[in-house]
């Protein structure tokens, strides 16, 4: 009889079902769309009924599709849009708000509130996180605040909070889990990530009834069942996306990273069992926990990476698809124009959110497939000053970077990012590494696969190796620093 992995990946705007083989082909995809709630400026909201009603959904047409049982299926795992926050009633299920998406900001004056309070290092030392409305314990508060009774009801222990992946458990457990792992755990704000335990300073600062909480287990074990009329389908991972797209990526080591490129950039780096400290303002997170051991991570992002992409088709409007940049690039001469596309400021290491975007280098005869191609490789720029700042934070010289997100398809953006950065540039064969993540460890718990398996699942697809001289790079990133240097504190703060 054939044996199956399922990988659940709940996304910020979709929800998508993969279905692997027990040879970690992937054989099929289904994916849902679903509203997106926009109450006022800086609100973000989703429905969390449709988050499971399409994550369900796609769950049985995946298994419709190719004839699979789910008695067929040996193990399934959840990846998840992370932070986003969903509290429920737990006799009857019924959520007693919308989930508040990460993008979400209404809970700024909460933040406010916190480092008012002088809790800004403690913060950082012990969830290795900054006081932003990004995570979920603000969201948590605002809702227990918000909702007529909510915190009565909390101190009773009649409501339930969890990211995602403890709402998608729930509900596939029909009430009988309510968990998480580290790596969601994490990113909540009220995780304390050197004992391992909900934070009591945090706790009581939001003033959140540890009633509410989740258990917190290693993110390959066993979560729960999901029981259907043609079997059932035992549930054994669950990890934040970024977190499960470093795993997907095989970076098991200390020091190996991976960079998605997506609307922004995601860069994680492995930092094995050690929580580095980082002047840059790169936040500490758990990257995952197997067999009873907690593995690290460095992150920092880039704001605006494909979004300038879609800047240069939708805003300017000198492309019609994203996919036009890469010859447009590869056919254009080096004028030495460069975009920085800080268009609501900078993140990791600048952190200025007064500076603005601008366009350096213009002459007489600079034309439109010049800031095409000065865009595009903003992106790889922007990328390199976050992996100096992990390089210089965790004292790691990078070797190798692996890649994935849409924007890696690119190969002249790939090679540029060689070039600049010096190092190897791995992309595998299958981009889609947060599914993979989940479906891995989902197989790793229930000893299907190594992580000498997994390692040798991974296939590569291309390998780009820097052509330069260092001369250039030295050049080049000397431009790129000067650009970005005249565009901080633009605007009047
Ligand atoms: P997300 O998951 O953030 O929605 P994806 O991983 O799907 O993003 O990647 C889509 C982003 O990558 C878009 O912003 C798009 O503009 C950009 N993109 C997609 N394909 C390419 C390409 N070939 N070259 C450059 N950018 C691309």
């Amino acid at each position: 009889m054939s044996k199956f992995i399922i990988a659940l990946d709940q996304g910020t705007t979709s929800s998508r079902a993969v279905l692997f083989d027990d040879k970690g082909n992937c054989l099929a995809i289904k994916q849902k769309e679903f509203t997106q709630i926009f109450p006022q400026q800086a609100w973000v909201e989703h429905c969390p009924k449709e988050i499971w009603e399409s994550q369900v959904a796609v769950l049985h047409e995946i298994l419709e599709l190719t004839e699979v049982k789910s008695g067929e299926v040996l193990a399934m795992g959840i990846t998840n849009q992370r932070e986003t926050t969903v509290i429920w009633d737990r006799n009857t299920g019924e959520p007693i708000y919308n989930a508040l998406v990460w993008q979400d900001k209404r809970t700024a004056p909460i933040c406010e509130d916190l480092r008012e309070q002088g809790l800004t290092d403690y913060c950082k030392e012990n969830t290795g996180l900054v006081i932003d409305s990004y995570f979920s314990g603000t969201k948590i508060k605002w809702i227990l605040d918000a909702v007529e009774g909510a915190r009565e009801k909390a101190e009773r222990g009649d409501l339930c909070f969890g990211t995602i992946d403890t709402w998608l458990l729930w509900n596939l457990t029909k009430g009988k889990a309510h968990a998480t792992d580290y790596s969601n755990a994490s990113r909540t704000l009220i995780y304390n990530i050197k004992d391992l335990q909900w934070d009591e300073k945090m706790l009581q600062a939001l003033q959140i009834p540890k009633s509410v909480l989740p258990e917190v287990k290693d993110s390959a074990s066993y979560f729960g069942v999901y029981e259907t009329t043609d079997g059932a389908i035992p549930i054994t991972a669950m990890i934040g996306d970024q977190q499960s797209a470093l795993f997907g990526q095989a970076c098991f080591e200390k020091g190996m990273a991976k960079n998605t490129y997506g609307t922004g950039c995601f860069l994680l780096m492995n930092t094995g069992d050690e929580i580095k400290k980082s002047p840059s303002g790169l936040l500490n997170t758990i990257a995952w926990g197997i067999d009873g051991k907690i593995t690290y991570a460095l992150e920092g992002s880039v704001f605006v990476a494909g979004a300038a992409i879609q800047w240069l088709r939708d805003g300017l409007q000198i492309i019609e698809d994203a996919k036009e940049t890469e010859s447009i690039a590869q056919n254009t001469e080096d004028k030495d124009v460069y975009v920085v596309p800080a268009f609501s400021g900078l993140g990791t290491p600048y952190w200025d959110m007064y500076s603005r975007g601008a366009v350096f280098g213009l002459t007489r005869d600079t034309g439109k497939d010049h800031i095409v191609k000065a865009t595009l490789e903003s992106l790889a720029y922007q990328s390199k000053d976050v992996l100096d700042a992990m390089q210089m934070d965790s004292g790691i010289q990078l070797k190798k970077l692996q890649v994935d997100g849409g924007a890696c398809a690119n190969d002249y953006l790939m090679q540029f990012q060689a070039d600049i950065l010096d190092v190897e540039i791995e992309r595998p064969d299958l981009i889609e590494s947060t599914a993979v993540g989940a479906a891995y460890l989902a197989a790793y718990a229930i000893g299907l696969w190594s992580m000498e398996d997994i390692k040798e699942k991974r296939k590569v697809d291309k390998v780009f190796s820097s052509v330069k001289q260092d001369i250039w790079r030295k050049a080049k990133s000397s431009r790129w620093d000067e650009a970005v240097k005249r565009t901080l504190n633009w605007v009047e703060q």
